[in-house]
């Protein structure tokens, strides 16, 4: 398969040259020595030559650099795919380890990759920062706003956050980011698992025997099933032996005979408003604050009683902010699976973060290990400015991503058309 081949002079010769250099290695060695460039280039056309007598594949931090100087020629296309990205239900998170992987002449001068993902776990912006501060995201948040209103879209409805949601007096962190969205009707709304991943402060560890209980309490307190979605799971599972099942009650149905991950896709989740909430919370902790806290050696689950309140009286804060908001859709039917010859809903939960941070979690392993400083050369200017060629891993990665992701969408739109 030949090179692609662009309109633009400088990167046509980039392109033929990596083309050219890699010719008469791996296909024609009996060629005559090609013309040298210059640069990077001319170093590894003298390689080339000697390869001729012994046969052997080009480096991997070679093949790495020619890959991506190939790419330089796409960042357009990814940047144009990202652009057109956009989305009702938002979320915000931040990470380091994505940084951590780049080097080169961008190494130490970005520490953060903070992104926004949509509902459909696509990627709608990301940017590089020095520090997790206004300041530095507030670029990128006017960007965006700036963005949907262009392409006339409608402002999101809910946009999740790990941090920056309630503040005693005045505008908090992130209403001062998206005040315009916020003044035309979009919420902020906390992550739940974030607001119960809080309270392992006030735990003494992990380990203990009563941390399960405590945090299955909490997911409890804050979260209720869909009666009608149990009961539609409960008439599948029983389907496959009424008989035998005739003498068991829905409660140990659920128990026995249903998994986690069932009860995570076919029954959808609400939240319980925040007086619910409050008792639910407050009895567990007084409670475990007992000995029904303790674990066999009599070591309570808790660091301190004064440890626990001091955590749940913060906490108490963000009770109303992490409700779900009346009237919106917080799940999507992404198919319709059969359990013993019922159907049943296979849900796709919109709230919260975890689609993002699962995200952020891949993408370390999308980024080679080293990025390619060499890029800075001046024989190679389709590599672009010093900023371009630092995000370019990233915005190869998040393109990518979204495509796949869209991909995946045609195919389960597709899948319903041929099912109706
Ligand atoms: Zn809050």
């Amino acid at each position: 398969m030949g090179p692609s081949f662009s309109t633009d002079s400088s990167q046509v010769s980039t392109k033929l040259t990596i083309w050219e250099s890699s010719l008469p290695m791996l296909v024609n060695h009996s060629a005559e020595p090609l013309p040298s460039p210059d640069g990077f280039f001319t170093t590894y056309n003298k390689e080339a030559t000697h390869f001729r007598l012994h046969l052997q594949l080009p480096s991997a931090r070679l093949l790495r650099h020619a890959f991506l100087l190939a790419e330089a020629n796409n960042v357009r296309d990814n940047r144009g795919q990202i652009l057109s990205t956009f989305g009702t239900v938002l979320k915000m998170d931040s990470t380091k380890k994505v940084v951590k992987k780049l080097s080169g002449e961008g190494h130490c001068s970005a520490e953060w990759l903070t992104s926004i993902g949509n509902e459909y776990s696509q990627i709608v912006t990301f940017v590089l920062t020095c520090e997790e501060s206004t300041e530095k995201l507030e670029p990128m948040c006017r960007g965006v706003m700036e963005r949907f209103r262009l392409a006339n879209q409608p402002v999101p409805s809910i946009l999740y956050v790990d941090r920056g949601c309630c503040r005693a007096q005045g505008p908090t962190a992130v209403e001062t980011l998206f005040w315009s969205w916020v003044d035309s009707g979009t919420v902020v709304r906390l992550d739940i698992f974030h607001w119960i991943h809080r309270f392992d402060a006030a735990v003494r560890t992990e380990s203990h025997s009563k941390y399960a209980v405590f945090k299955s309490a909490l997911a409890g307190a804050v979260l209720a099933y869909n009666r009608a979605d149990l009961e539609l799971l409960i008439k599948a599972v029983r389907a496959k032996d009424p008989t035998a099942l005739n003498a068991v009650t829905d409660e140990d149905v659920v128990r026995l005979f249903i998994s986690r991950e069932q009860l995570k896709r076919h029954v959808r989740r609400v939240t319980q408003g925040a007086q619910v909430m409050f008792r639910l919370t407050d009895l567990a902790i007084e409670e475990l604050k007992g000995p029904a806290g303790l674990d066999k050696s009599g070591v309570s689950l808790f660091k301190t009683p004064a440890a626990i309140d001091e955590m749940w009286a913060a906490q108490q804060r963000h009770l109303e902010c992490i409700q779900d908001p009346p009237d919106i859709n917080m799940y999507r039917v992404a198919r319709t699976t059969t359990i013993n010859k019922v159907h049943v809903p296979y849900y796709k939960c919109l709230r919260g973060n975890n689609s993002l941070e699962g995200f952020h979690k891949a993408l370390p392993n999308m980024i080679p290990e080293s990025t390619p400083h060499r890029l800075s050369t001046a024989s190679t200017p389709a590599a672009g400015s010093c900023s371009e060629r630092l995000l370019m891993s990233p915005l190869m990665s998040c393109s990518g991503w979204n495509t796949c992701l869209a991909r995946v969408q045609e195919n389960r739109a597709s899948f319903l058309l041929r099912t109706l």
